[in-house]
């Protein structure tokens, strides 16, 4: 197996210290299989049921905590097509990031590593720390100071050791790159397995829709790890001809923090904001793979969205009207469905992934419905 650079095509022997190629680029997996409905396990009900497809060359080595294989369900009240929400919250840690940890982790273990670093805001390190602690492994992770407490909490549970740095998301970075010299820097925006591990996402969609492509698909948009898996997906099923046509991906993001847009609308600048952005979880200014992003998002003459907070929460609160709690970050991508139902058409097959459990942020909605006096 050899890694390949996602600019200058540079290839690279996997080892568990190389995270970047030599120019900066972020590194992908140089792989070819044709995807075969027949392989898939069906009697795994976990997202290990395409293990065929992913990059862990021996069983033995999984570490899975139940993760994927989660409801794709139908908001029958909100549209006229067909809208179905994808409960990714519904996983170990409650976000869909599990399905990135859960290979990765895997493969990290099939490399023999013992201890890894991560950076993040929140989910992506819960994950992470939680199938370090299954498989055995010490995670270190470095958090912004303004992280949210109950994914703090998470995080002490797991065992994770928690570095906590001052300043921004980038410091963080910056810190958690310096301690990866001697260790392996298992980062969600930078590791080619997290990636792989969420075109699981896809697979399932497709498969619980009897192999037929949804016509769009609305993503919330950070590090790009779900769009970027999303889209490697696609492109394997389709190349394979499982599916006949490809679904159009839009990326979505905050407006207080809207890299993608900023790069495919020269001179568009995110709303500077003293507050933190309601939607933690996407409010990444400077993706490793943005590139990656914006080219997938073009090539599947799909388009980008940008919300507001008010926007985010109404749709929050509507989303928990029809009974499914999720956090902000989530909810974002209903707020732009509903910018864009007028302009899509009433008659198409969408699917809105929801993230990460409401659950996550309950002091942050407690503090919503207090203030309101309710
Ligand atoms: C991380 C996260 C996202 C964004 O995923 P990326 O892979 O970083 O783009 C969206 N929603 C939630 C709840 C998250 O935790
Ligand atoms: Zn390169």
């Amino acid at each position: 197996m050899q890694l390949v650079c996602s600019v200058c095509k540079q290839k690279y022997e996997l080892t568990a210290q190389r995270y970047k190629c030599d120019c900066g680029a972020p590194l992908n997996l140089d792989q070819s299989f044709s995807f075969r409905v027949s392989d898939i396990e069906k009697d795994d009900f976990s997202l290990w049921r395409y293990r065929k497809f992913l990059p862990v060359e021996n069983s033995e080595n999984i570490v899975s905590l139940g993760e994927g294989m989660t409801p794709l369900h139908l908001l029958k009240n909100l549209y006229s097509g067909k809208l179905y929400a994808k409960l990714e919250y519904m996983s170990a840690t409650g976000s869909f990031k599990d399905r990135g940890a859960s290979v990765m982790i895997s493969r990290l273990k099939e490399m023999n590593v013992s201890k890894l670093v991560e950076d993040s805001s929140g989910n992506s390190a819960c994950s992470i720390a939680a199938y370090a602690a299954s498989a055995g492994m010490d995670a270190h992770i470095f958090v912004p100071f303004t992280n949210s407490k109950v994914k703090f909490a998470q995080l002490h549970a797991y065992h994770a050791c928690i570095c906590s740095v001052p300043g921004s998301r980038k410091d963080c970075a910056v810190a958690a790159e310096k301690a990866a010299q001697d260790m392996c820097y298992a980062s969600h925006s930078w590791n080619p397995f997290f990636v792989q591990g969420n075109k699981t996402f896809f697979y399932e969609t497709a498969e619980q829709l009897d192999w037929e492509a949804p016509d769009y698909i609305f993503i919330a948009v950070g590090s790009g790890s779900l769009l970027l898996g999303t889209w490697l997906a696609i492109r394997e099923l389709y190349q394979a001809r499982v599916i006949d046509h490809m679904p159009k991906l839009i990326a979505v993001q905050s407006e207080h923090c809207a890299p993608v847009r900023e790069s495919m609308e020269p001179g568009w600048e995110s709303i500077a904001s003293t507050r933190p952005a309601l939607a933690e979880g996407i409010a990444v200014a400077a993706p490793p793979r943005l590139a990656e992003i914006v080219c997938a998002v073009r090539a599947s003459d799909g388009g980008f969205v940008t919300v507001s907070d008010d926007e985010i929460l109404d749709a929050a609160l509507t989303l928990a009207k029809n009974g499914l709690f999720v956090e902000p970050t989530s909810a974002s991508v209903y707020a732009a469905f509903m910018r864009c139902v007028n302009q899509i058409g009433q008659d198409k097959t969408v699917v809105l992934p929801l993230t990460g459990s409401g659950l996550k942020t309950g002091m942050l909605y407690y503090d919503y419905f207090s203030a309101k006096n309710i």
